[in-house]
């Protein structure tokens, strides 16, 4: 760069919440840092995330910039707008994403070489960003979107395919070379581990071009992680920084109006409330959410409950009587978008039944939320066994199998189970006790480690002076 008081950071955010979400948080977190300028490229409809009074604000002192793109959504087949963060969208709409973002390759390369970033930040999802960093010669950044832990098991399973030494779908294997003892069965792994298929290929391009970047930045904690944070670092050789958790560095329900469920959770007692969201993308079968519904009412616990549900919206009014009974009272249903950061952090909050996305997971530790586990798809399995068997703050629902509610008519989870697992968390047993003390103590570390000395803050410090260098301590010329 010309400017050596001022690091230009393009980002270039996937279009899935999950990915979304974190990847504009990193965005602001690093453009309110001194010496630091941000340009985001985005699409038209989730540009309208930015407006709100704190991204004003920074927008206007040229801390953050928009450039905005046109998402053809018409080439892939999707309708206008679908694209926005919290539109109506599915998991099996990732396909689609990614070949409307390959169509805006072009543009977006003839963007960054006219703009000569000093780094570019990169979903996943744009592999082909890391030649265009090496031609123009800065460092590219991949954001992957999950745990070190994750990552460190998708390695395990990529070089030993231990799947491979099990018979049965159901037969437990052990996942080899890592810090813990870590078990799963094949029926838990994603289709594109277990059979070769077009999304296998993309993996491996994604993980070719990884090898290819820079390094990695992480939405975690060393604190949280410190064996697979070593582990990533030392035995697979990669270069990482964790800077996360990225949902505690810029409050997002500042910016929004205080919504009913809030109210309501202000009149309940601490730790009293379940919380019940299977993130972004998931559509529950009416025959599931009957059984949750009478698991819920059952376990007699006050909650608030985000229900996607599969079906056309005219369809919503009957098929809501008929699995949710009139006198649950002692719930709050939300259609929409939820508040999540804002719930969890509620004082009245005492468990969080999540389909353990990370974004999810990690939003319950940094709220000191204990979990009960429910995975549905992507590596929500691996995410799993983190919150239950390494973090220990989790009761597991025991789904064994991937993608499992697919298929329509099927019912995994029975209220008897939903009862079960509420009360093991909820009721006041050991167990659960345990599990709440250390959510706790582990959300206390959360807050800490994004303050001034803490071990993310100083990897998003931008501080050419210092040592032992944080992610942006890099001077594009001398990496390449
Ligand atoms: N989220 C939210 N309100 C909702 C649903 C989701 O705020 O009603 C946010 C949630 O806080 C998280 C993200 O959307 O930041 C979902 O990401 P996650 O990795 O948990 O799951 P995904 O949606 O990718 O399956």
């Amino acid at each position: 760069s010309q400017n050596h008081h001022q690091l230009h950071i393009f980002f270039l955010p996937f279009i899935a919440p999950g990915h979304m979400i974190p990847m504009i948080d990193i965005a602001r977190l690093f453009a309110t840092r001194p010496g630091i300028k941000v340009t985001i490229i985005i699409t038209t409809h989730n540009s309208l995330l930015f407006n709100n009074s704190i991204d004003r604000d920074i927008i206007s002192g040229h801390q953050i910039q928009l450039h905005i793109l046109k998402f053809p959504s018409s080439q892939v087949g999707l309708p206008e707008g679908i694209e926005n963060f919290n539109s109506v969208t599915s998991p099996d709409m990732a396909p689609k994403l990614y070949q409307a973002i390959s169509i805006l390759q072009q543009s977006i390369e003839q963007l960054l070489r006219e703009n000569h970033p000093d780094c570019i930040i990169s979903d996943m999802f744009y592999p082909w960003t890391a030649d265009l960093a090496k031609e123009i010669g800065c460092p590219r950044l991949v954001f992957q979107g999950t745990s070190f832990f994750s990552l460190s098991v998708m390695e395990s399973i990529r070089c030993h395919k231990p799947h491979d030494t099990v018979s049965a779908e159901t037969e437990t294997f052990i996942l080899p070379g890592l810090p813990d003892k870590i078990h799963m069965t094949r029926s838990q792994l994603p289709d594109h581990v277990r059979t070769r298929n077009s999304y296998s290929k993309l993996m491996d391009v994604i993980k070719e071009s990884e090898l290819r970047s820079y390094g990695v930045i992480v939405n975690s904690f060393y604190e949280l992680e410190p064996s697979y944070a070593d582990h990533y670092r030392n035995f697979m050789g990669r270069k990482a920084w964790q800077i996360g958790p990225v949902s505690l560095c810029i409050k997002r329900e500042e910016k929004v109006e205080k919504h009913d469920c809030l109210s309501w959770l202000d009149s309940m007692k601490p730790n009293s409330v379940l919380y019940i969201s299977f993130g972004s993308l998931s559509r529950f079968p009416k025959a599931q959410l009957a059984e949750i519904a009478s698991g819920l009412e059952a376990s007699g616990h006050p909650f608030i409950w985000v229900v996607r549900e599969r079906g056309k919206p005219s369809e919503e009014e009957d098929d809501q009587r008929r699995w949710l009974k009139e006198d649950m009272t002692k719930g709050m249903i939300i259609r929409g978008w939820a508040p999540q950061v804002a719930i969890l952090e509620h004082p009245a909050i005492g468990g969080f039944v999540t389909h353990c996305g990370w974004n999810s997971v990690l939003e319950s530790v940094a709220a000191g939320v204990p979990m009960i586990a429910w995975p549905l798809y992507a590596e929500q399995f691996y995410n799993e066994k983190f919150v239950t068997e390494v973090m220990k703050i989790g009761v597991r629902v025991g789904v064994q199998e991937w993608n499992s509610l697919m298929e329509e008519g099927k019912v995994p989870v029975k209220k008897e189970r939903v009862k079960e697992v509420v009360s093991q968390l909820m009721d006041g047993g050991d167990e659960g006790k345990e599990m709440r003390k250390r959510a706790k103590e582990l959300g206390e570390m959360a807050k800490r480690v994004v303050e001034e000395g803490g071990s993310s803050n100083a990897n998003y410090t931008y501080d050419r002076r210092r040592e032992r260098p944080g992610c942006f301590n890099i001077s594009s010329k001398s990496v390449m």
